[in-house]
């Protein structure tokens, strides 16, 4: 059985953390590895190794940080199908889609490497008589990374690319749960010719984080994981003195408009909820039926949710794959137990799927709600599974309605043909990622990604223009030299003459 260790100063390194989790292939349901959980003491080892890197790394002109990545993003396509496969094998998810999930992240790389036009700071001549005045933008420090299981590739590269590339040194805590994907980026980024120390991987739980968030040597800490937790970071961090951006949970709702084309939006609606078995962010777990679109709708959904190819990741034939671990596969099962408690209508139950050869794998087929109501547990919590809710509502407002009275706010979409309605719920749903016709609207990596409401705390969202301006201060220089200088001490606030 392998050991998953860390990587600190270039190196992969035990610590002295005697701790270990149990890393699972969902698929066959077995132990396949060991990753190390750090201790304090392995948390100041990385720290002191991203500050020991900081001088040199954010001196490096912005062009040379740039050409690292170039040669990442290289070294990344060429190890594309290796990673994918790698990321199936912890987490689950079919490996056509490990493999969007870092073509995802390349774009991001491809957006870093653009630094030197990013980092261009603004310049005024002549603010006041012989004064000119320019902001410029630099680096934090040492910053940390914490992502969760669902994507452990893409999330840490909606973070480190865009840290390094400003002059950050980074630490990257990716999840006990999927770790090893982390260790092969980190490999690259070596061989992409990175210096020692600028990109560090430390394994752990909660006790790694605790030890980030209050170290005073990290600047800033980017997190990606449920709303507990990220509202925790929030807090804990800030009350540290430190940036946060702790991106949270999802509830994300799809409008069915009576005049949108049905079939389009049923094939949207089943990637949108049963991709990667509901395991996505931005994951459509409520369809919100309007008028008397809905009985087709359920019809053509259960005919769907009870098709899914469900496989072993690796099946080229594969949709959808188990779940990360048994025990969240009881907890979904426990969701769905609650759904038919509470009193919604139970069309396709996915429970106590077996898959031929599998059959010890944590595997749930798709599953599919009607009639569900907004009192319902199954309606208010993020499940994260392959459980789409159905609720009928009668007409636009009320399903607006519904969606900005949410705690959640990170996704959501409209299916219809009608421009009108599609203008009206992009200016008045309050949520942060609207898609129009698009099903899982993600913004490209030249934008930012980043919900509203229980869906984030902190200001920034991540990567594109928010992750330059996360990653880095501004200062804001006003230079004369002698010609410009006025004889004679002011008392008075200095005006520009
Ligand atoms: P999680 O909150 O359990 O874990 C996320 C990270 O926090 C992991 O690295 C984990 O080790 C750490 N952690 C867990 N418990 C902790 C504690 N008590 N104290 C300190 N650190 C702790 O999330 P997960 O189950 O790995 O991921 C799924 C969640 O992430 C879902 O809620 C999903 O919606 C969310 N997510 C959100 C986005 C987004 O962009 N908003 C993207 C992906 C996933």
């Amino acid at each position: 059985m392998s050991e998953v260790l860390h990587y600190i100063n270039g190196q992969r390194v035990a610590g002295t953390g005697t701790r270990t989790s149990d890393v699972f292939n969902p698929a066959l349901g077995e132990v396949v590895a060991k990753v190390r959980l750090a201790d304090e003491a392995d948390v100041n080892t990385a720290v002191a190794a991203a500050k020991a890197a900081f001088p040199a790394w954010s001196a490096t002109s912005p062009l040379r940080r740039s050409r690292v990545m170039f040669k990442f993003k290289d070294l990344l396509e060429q190890n594309m199908q290796k990673l994918a496969e790698l990321i199936s094998s912890e987490h689950g998810k079919v490996v056509s889609d490990a493999m969007g999930e870092v073509t995802r992240g390349l774009e991001v790389v491809e957006f870093a490497c653009g630094i030197p036009q990013l980092l261009k700071g603004e310049y005024t001549e002549q603010v006041g008589g012989g004064i000119d005045a320019y902001t410029t933008r630099q680096s934090l420090g040492v910053v940390a990374g914490i992502t969760p299981f669902n994507f452990p590739a893409m999330v840490p590269m909606w973070m480190f690319p865009v840290a390094i590339a400003t002059g950050n040194t980074f630490i990257l805590k990716p999840s006990e749960r999927d770790p090893s994907a982390a260790l092969l980026i980190a490999d690259l980024l070596k061989e992409a010719g990175l210096p020692d120390g600028v990109f560090n991987v430390l394994h752990g739980d909660k006790l790694a984080v605790d030890g980030l968030l209050t170290h005073p040597d990290v600047q800033a800490i980017s997190f990606v994981g449920s709303t507990p937790i990220a509202k925790y970071i929030y807090e804990t961090g800030a009350h540290h003195g430190k940036r946060v951006q702790a991106l949270g949970g999802a509830k994300n709702h799809m409008i069915v408009m009576p005049d949108a084309d049905l079939d389009q939006a049923v094939d949207a609606l089943t990637g949108a909820a049963y991709g990667s078995a509901g395991e996505r962010c931005m994951a459509i777990s409520v369809a919100l039926a309007v008028g008397d679109v809905a009985d087709q709708l359920v019809e053509k959904m259960a005919e769907r949710a009870r098709t899914l190819k469900i496989n072993v990741g690796t099946d080229p034939h594969a949709e959808m794959g188990p779940l990360v671990t048994k025990q969240h596969q009881e907890k979904v099962a426990g969701y769905v137990a609650k759904g038919v408690e509470e009193g919604a209508t139970l069309v396709v139950d996915g429970r106590g799927l077996k898959v031929p050869g599998y059959e010890n794998g944590f595997f749930l087929g798709g599953t599919l709600f009607d009639n569900v109501t907004p009192e319902m547990t199954i309606y208010k919590e993020e499940i994260f599974g392959p459980v789409l809710c159905i609720v009928r509502v009668p007409d636009f407002e009320a399903a607006l309605k519904l969606i900005n009275d949410h705690e959640f706010g990170n996704g959501t979409s409209i299916f219809t043909r009608d421009g009108d309605a599609a203008r009206n719920f992009a200016h008045r749903v309050q949520v942060g990622m609207v898609g129009i016709n698009v099903p899982i609207p993600v913004p490209m990596a030249f934008h930012s990604f980043g919900g509203w409401k229980a869906s984030l705390f902190g200001d920034h969202h991540m990567h594109g223009p928010e992750g330059v301006r996360f990653y880095t201060k501004m200062k804001a220089v006003t230079t004369r030299w002698p010609t410009g200088i006025r004889a004679g001490a002011e008392f008075v606030m200095p005006t520009m003459k």
